[in-house]
């Protein structure tokens, strides 16, 4: 006897039907002779309905209030589940996160998951029925205050379950058929990889490739845990995230660029006049630092001679943008820069690959057919796997495409998308 842990995310069950599909396929894996704990989003987008609202209520929701209301959203998927499943003659039970014994950081909508202690689950499970878990939340046990984990939390949740029950698979059940190598929304043409390393799923997770929650991909690197990704609507077997590409894999599994992918969530602030003097950069971003703000890219000008100023530019999550400005206009005067311009019409565009440690020349073909596309390129960041370009919103999926093509990553036929707005 196995012990599976699936996750089933918003689009797999967006509505009654999907709720008993999902059910149906549960059962399926149960009476397979498994233990089976689920994990359970939001139905369709309620978490973006329910953010809609408190913006309607108020423009600066209190994180703890819209945790609460947040996590609201997975209770209702996991009850009505529980119930769709009973309704075909098997016992489930449902947990919220607290109940399962997800425990976390205290940081509203960004928690992080500290430790699972999941005897309820376990006891369930022991005694022959179906876990049910809400994705995405946990609880603070300093605080005793619910928690989220940040958007596509769930798969998370999941993961790390998965890792304390110490299950034989964590699968995370989508809209589409498994990792592409680009996002199928954007790019139909894109090939579905039958295996990723942790590594290369790591940097494309980082980098908006949100068909997996980064710190899932953390998670399961850590416990060297398999994720296998695959859709809820077909039978068809999806994208294994593991420790390395299986001996023998095929040279397109091998490929250079494992995959592309774009973000537009970021926005990028400029600190215009900044004076050019040792500390004021550790100024600036130990301000933002301390407001808990992640900054991804950063860029420095070398300072004008004449004036000694330069210009010091980083990008940063959209939803941080306000608070972000508000703070270094605080300490504006102290360290007396110019101005400050913020610009969220930008997109970030990262090719993934570890083939490119041994390529050289994947810069080359990524910048001349930017530059064949009419596509500017603002800033720029590598890894040893990546490389990433800002350019303009507008200009985004034209440059995915473009990638994806001097890559040779296109093949035949359309990917499918069986569900989901794409929100
Ligand atoms: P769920 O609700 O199941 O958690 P998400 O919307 O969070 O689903 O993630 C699935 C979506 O991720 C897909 O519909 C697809 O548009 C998007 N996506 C982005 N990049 C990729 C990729 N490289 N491969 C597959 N899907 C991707
Ligand atoms: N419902 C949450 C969200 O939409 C968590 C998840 O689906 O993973 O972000
Ligand atoms: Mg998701």
């Amino acid at each position: 006897m196995g012990l599976i842990v699936q996750k089933y995310g918003g689009s797999s069950v967006a509505d009654a039907d999907g709720l008993k599909r999902v059910a149906a396929r549960i059962v399926a894996t149960k009476k397979a002779g498994n233990q089976v704990v689920v994990v359970v989003s939001a139905m369709g987008d309620t978490t973006d309905e329910l953010i809609d609202l408190a913006n309607q209520v108020t423009p600066l929701p209190n994180g703890r209030e819209l945790d609460m209301l947040l996590t609201a959203g997975e209770r209702i998927s996991m009850a009505l589940l529980a119930m769709a499943i009973s309704n075909l003659g098997h016992e489930a039970r449902s947990f919220t996160g607290s109940q399962a014994g997800v425990l976390t950081t205290s940081a509203h909508g960004k928690a992080r998951i500290i430790d699972v202690k999941p005897s309820r689950i376990t006891e369930a499970i022991n005694e022959g029925a179906i876990a049910i878990v809400a994705g995405f939340q946990g609880i603070n046990q300093d605080t005793k205050d619910v928690t989220t984990l940040g958007r596509g939390g769930s798969d998370t949740t999941a993961v790390a379950l998965a890792a304390a029950l110490e299950a034989d698979v964590c699968e995370i059940y989508t809209d589409v058929d498994g990792v592409y190598s680009a996002d199928p929304r954007a790019v139909p043409s894109a090939r579905k990889l039958k295996t990723v390393t942790y590594e290369e799923m790591l940097e494309l997770a980082a980098s908006g490739a949100k068909v997996l929650h980064l710190r899932c991909v953390e998670y399961a690197r850590r416990y060297d845990l398999p994720i296998h990704v695959r859709s809820s609507f077909s039978n068809q077997e999806g994208t294994w995230v593991v420790k390395d590409h299986p001996e023998g894999a095929s040279d397109m599994e091998q490929a250079i660029i494992a995959g592309i992918a774009h973000d537009k969530s970021e926005a990028k602030v400029t600190i215009v006049g900044v004076p050019d003097r040792t500390g004021v950069a550790a100024r600036i971003f130990q301000t933002i630092a301390d407001a808990d703000i992640n900054i991804d890219m950063i860029v420095q000008n070398v300072s004008a001679a004449a004036t000694g100023l330069t210009d010091i530019s980083f990008t940063l999550p959209k939803a941080e943008g306000a608070e972000a400005t508000q703070i270094l206009n605080d300490i504006k005067g102290e360290i007396g820069f110019q101005s400050l311009q913020y610009d969220d019409q930008i997109g970030k565009l990262s090719l993934v690959g570890a083939g490119m440690r041994s390529h050289p020349g994947v810069t080359a073909t990524f910048f001349a057919c930017l530059s064949e596309a009419g596509i500017n390129i603002e800033m720029i960041s590598t890894s040893e796997i990546r490389i990433s370009i800002i350019c303009r919103v507008e200009d985004l999926e034209k440059g995915v495409k473009a990638a994806h093509s001097a890559f040779e990553l296109d093949v035949d036929g359309e990917a499918v998308v069986y569900g989901g707005t794409g929100r």
